[in-house]
């Protein structure tokens, strides 16, 4: 059995997917390499291969249980073999070499890498899932927006935690939480930023998009522009703009607030993707480089 990879906030479009072998979880090695900014070759008789990532330089060959990082040898966690061409290594032995960490996300059957972000670590950010409990949020057909909201709230959370961020929810699951208890639980917390997930409902289903919202400070205005870019460039949704307003949670927050709305649930061509997992994993995706970038551009400032 294959799963899809989406490494570092991408997805790879590649055709050899992770594979699951007797329990033990194998990646395509170059398509790591590549998308980590590692060197990779074979050498001598073809089954060597050596890659250099920051000076450090991980060995194996073909057919290996074992492998060498830096000249010592390290148990691989499995075989490591070939598949479409491509050498197959436990993600066990990638994630310790790239100090990746990972999670198999069943429902999508994919496999989410991130390495630690520096600009990250430790950061915290508030994650709020718009409506929940008996507050639904829109409804339209199938689609819940609390439902959504979270699932999408869920998949950033992740990624934000695999690659070294801490996350503070403003609600569990289904709890009913009033606005201002929301934005004291951020308060408290002292999160840097917060993000808001919503999505969006129209009378006419001609009416599709994503809207990014921000208020008062060029911080947020900054944030806001961010996800928006990476939003659309993961969903290729329509582009409904960045915009302030003065909604609750972003007049009262003293963390650098935004709030999305991911798409239409009412819109014809919104609620067709919506309904898909990928879509969600895809705007979390999105989400999560906007972030990134966000607080890469702020680091490099100071
Ligand atoms: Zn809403």
């Amino acid at each position: 059995m294959g799963g899809r990879l989406l490494i570092n906030g991408r997805i790879w479009e590649g055709d050899t997917p992770a594979e699951w072998k007797d329990g033990i979880l194998s990646l395509p090695l170059s398509v790591v390499a590549e998308r980590l900014g590692a060197r990779m070759q074979r050498t001598g008789c073809t089954d060597l291969v050596q890659v250099e990532k920051d000076g450090r330089e991980l060995a194996l060959s073909l057919g290996q249980q074992t492998a060498f990082v830096q000249g010592e040898r390290v148990p691989a966690g499995g075989a490591i073999y070939v598949n479409k061409d491509m050498i197959m290594v436990p993600a066990a032995l990638i994630s310790r070499y790239f100090g990746l960490s990972w999670r198999y996300v069943e429902d999508i059957n994919a496999v989410v890498l991130n390495r630690t972000e520096p600009a990250l670590k430790d950061r915290l950010i508030a994650l709020d899932a718009g409506h929940g409990g008996e507050e639904t949020g829109a409804i339209s057909g199938d689609l819940v927006e609390s439902e959504l909201n979270w699932d999408v709230v869920q998949r950033l959370a992740c990624i934000l935690t695999l690659s070294g961020a801490e996350v503070q929810y403003t609600r569990g699951y289904g709890e009913t939480m009033s606005l201002p208890q929301r934005v004291n639980l951020v308060m408290e917390a002292e999160a840097e930023l917060l993000v808001s997930i919503h999505h969006n409902s129209f009378l006419s289903a001609e009416i599709n998009g994503t809207e990014t919202y921000w208020y008062h400070s060029w911080s947020a205005h900054q944030l806001a522009d961010c996800i928006q870019n990476h939003l659309l460039e993961e969903l290729r949704t329509t582009n409904r703009g960045i915009r302030e307003a003065a909604f609750f949670l972003l007049r009262h927050s003293f963390a650098v607030p935004v709030l999305i709305k991911v798409g239409f649930l009412t819109g014809s061509h919104d609620s067709t993707i919506l309904a898909d997992r990928w879509t969600r994993e895809k705007a979390a995706l999105g989400i999560f480089r906007g972030i990134r970038e966000y607080i890469e551009g702020r680091t490099r400032q100071l």
